[in-house]
């Protein structure tokens, strides 16, 4: 597979245009929507303006997300009023959770598909051009695109997402992911092996394997899939002989192959089999799922990341379990003491939502304290946004005032850039290797970098050279034969500075 085999085709065609809300399902989402329509004859383009189908790929995860795209139909219905023939479809969470009102409130838009209706979109435009409106919301038990290969749309071809499982089944009581995507169901591991193969041959250099619950992921192989697993469990058994892993993990593994299952411990050493030079990465994990078992396979694997998300939300056990968390506070810090025992160097970081249904100052205050008990690397912090139909909008009273969750947010917010800050001064004079992904944001003369732990390092481009005078001048470099550090090359680095978000480093 080539590197042109994966991005968008190049030809003539209807072109289609996608906008992207959300989390990092959806940005594969796209990609997957653009392969189905390329299949069709369709030509993707990143500008709008020349676009004859455009997409809404859409997030329903808090108000705000849900606003931001109304605005956004606003002006593409202003446009479409300027260009005949223009198609404007709405697809995705916010498609499948307000399809008849948007239908109504939104008559520009000519198309609504939900997140398990993505094969049907050249049908749905067919049916516009005939006239009418396509929709279709039918959410399925079974669809995971599981065979088709996403046309890869990231600006770097160094990282790339790669969808594992589809849906929810834990329903926490704020969370509306349950209803926009339905149940949870596993790919075929095969399709990911492939596709995942076929990155690394296209010149990618790490993958994050994304699902709403990754650490679930359980695929059980069917009648016909039996006989080329034997085949890839004998070649397993074999690379497995060279890692030492904990006798628990073994004896489940014997179990798992009994019952003819493929979970995520099992799928996350055969992806990282398939290259050392592959960098592996997973989101996002729930705290109940995080198994002894799968802390081995990361510990055993040099090359699966050493960075593990752990949603926690509340550092309250009254809260998580309105939240309907399905773990304490004290089971939460047992996970995160199973980690550093595992892997010390591994970074931690979270999720937090702040001012939760019936959320007192103390539970507010345990939050605060889970925070420094852990020392989170790194947090996505929200404020709690009521969502229809689920659970708490049901059966609690959002009733933490808008400026008191905003004033819990912010402590929130401060007490993390002090966490994120000091765990980066705890990296100065360490060294790292980087992974380079491009040029940094500031300046053309230096470009940027993660470390296993999934930091950003910023270095120099200019290569060392000994005895090559512009070198320490790194403005002049790239003006005569002094190579430069490019996007997918691994660097070995010394950090010597940092901020709160980035480290500043050289390479050794
Ligand atoms: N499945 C993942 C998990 O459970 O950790 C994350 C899914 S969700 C797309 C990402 C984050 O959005 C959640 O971890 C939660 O912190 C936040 N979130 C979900 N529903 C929310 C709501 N109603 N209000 C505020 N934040 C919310
Ligand atoms: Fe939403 Fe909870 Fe599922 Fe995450 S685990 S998607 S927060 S219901």
């Amino acid at each position: 597979m080539d590197f042109k085999d994966i991005r968008p085709a190049a030809g003539v065609g209807r072109k289609i245009h996608i906008e992207t809300y959300g989390c990092q399902m959806n940005v594969v989402d796209s990609e997957t929507v653009v392969a189905i329509m390329q299949r069709e004859g369709f030509v993707w383009t990143d500008n709008v303006r020349e676009a004859d189908v455009i997409l809404l790929n859409t997030c329903s995860i808090r108000d705000n997300a849900e606003q931001r795209i109304r605005h956004r139909l606003d002006e593409l219905s202003a446009m479409k009023r300027r260009r005949k023939g223009l198609v404007l479809g709405l697809i995705g969470c916010m498609a499948e959770r307000l399809r008849e009102q948007i239908l109504e409130q939104h008559p520009a838009v000519d198309i609504i598909a939900g997140p398990d209706a993505y094969r049907s979109l050249p049908l749905l435009v067919g049916e516009v051009s005939e006239g009418g409106r396509g929709v279709n919301v039918e959410l399925s038990k079974e669809e995971t695109y599981a065979e088709i290969s996403p046309v890869r749309l990231d600006a770097n071809g160094v990282g790339a997402f790669v969808s594992i499982m589809r849906g929810c089944n834990n329903f926490c009581s704020y969370c509306v992911v349950p209803y926009t995507r339905g149940r949870e169901r596993s790919r075929d591991p095969e399709t990911i092996l492939r596709e995942v193969r076929e990155l690394f041959d296209a010149g990618y250099r790490e993958v994050t394997l994304l699902g709403q619950n990754v650490n679930s992921y359980n695929y059980e192989l069917r009648t016909d899939d039996k006989p080329r697993d034997i085949e890839f469990t004998r070649m397993s058994e074999a690379r497995r002989k060279k890692t030492k892993l904990i006798t628990n993990y073994e004896r489940g593994y014997a179990e798992k192959q009994a019952n003819n299952c493929i979970d995520f411990p099992e799928l996350l050493r055969r992806v990282a089999e398939i290259s050392p030079l592959l960098r592996v990465r997973f989101a996002t994990s729930h705290p109940k799922d995080m198994s002894d078992e799968l802390l081995a396979v990361m510990a055993s694997m040099p090359n699966i990341c050493r960075a593990i998300h752990l949603p926690a939300q509340s550092g309250s056990s009254r809260v998580l379990e309105r939240m309907n968390r399905k773990y304490t506070r004290e089971w939460y810090l047992g996970r995160i003491a199973a980690i550093r025992r595992a892997m010390p160097d591994a970074a931690i970081s979270t999720d937090l939502i702040a001012g939760f249904c019936g959320e007192t100052p103390e539970e507010h205050a345990q939050t605060l304290s889970l925070m420094r008990e852990v020392g989170f690397e790194f947090a996505f912090m929200f404020k709690y946004s009521e969502r229809p139909d689920t659970a708490a909008a049901r059966t609690m009273a959002d009733d933490v005032p808008d400026e008191v969750k905003t004033a819990r947010l912010n402590e929130i917010i401060a007490l993390q850039n002090e966490l994120s800050l000091a765990s980066n001064r705890r990296d100065v004079g360490r060294e790292f290797e980087i992974l380079v992904e491009g040029f940094s944001k500031r300046s053309r003369d230096k470009v940027f970098g993660r470390t296993l732990q999934n930091k950003v390092v910023v270095i120099p481009r200019a290569k060392n050279h000994p005895g090559c005078e512009p070198c320490s001048q790194p403005p002049l470099h790239g003006r005569g034969t002094c190579p430069d550090h490019k996007p997918g090359d691994y660097v070995k680095v010394r950090i010597t500075g940092c901020s709160s978000a980035t480290l500043q480093g050289e390479e050794v």
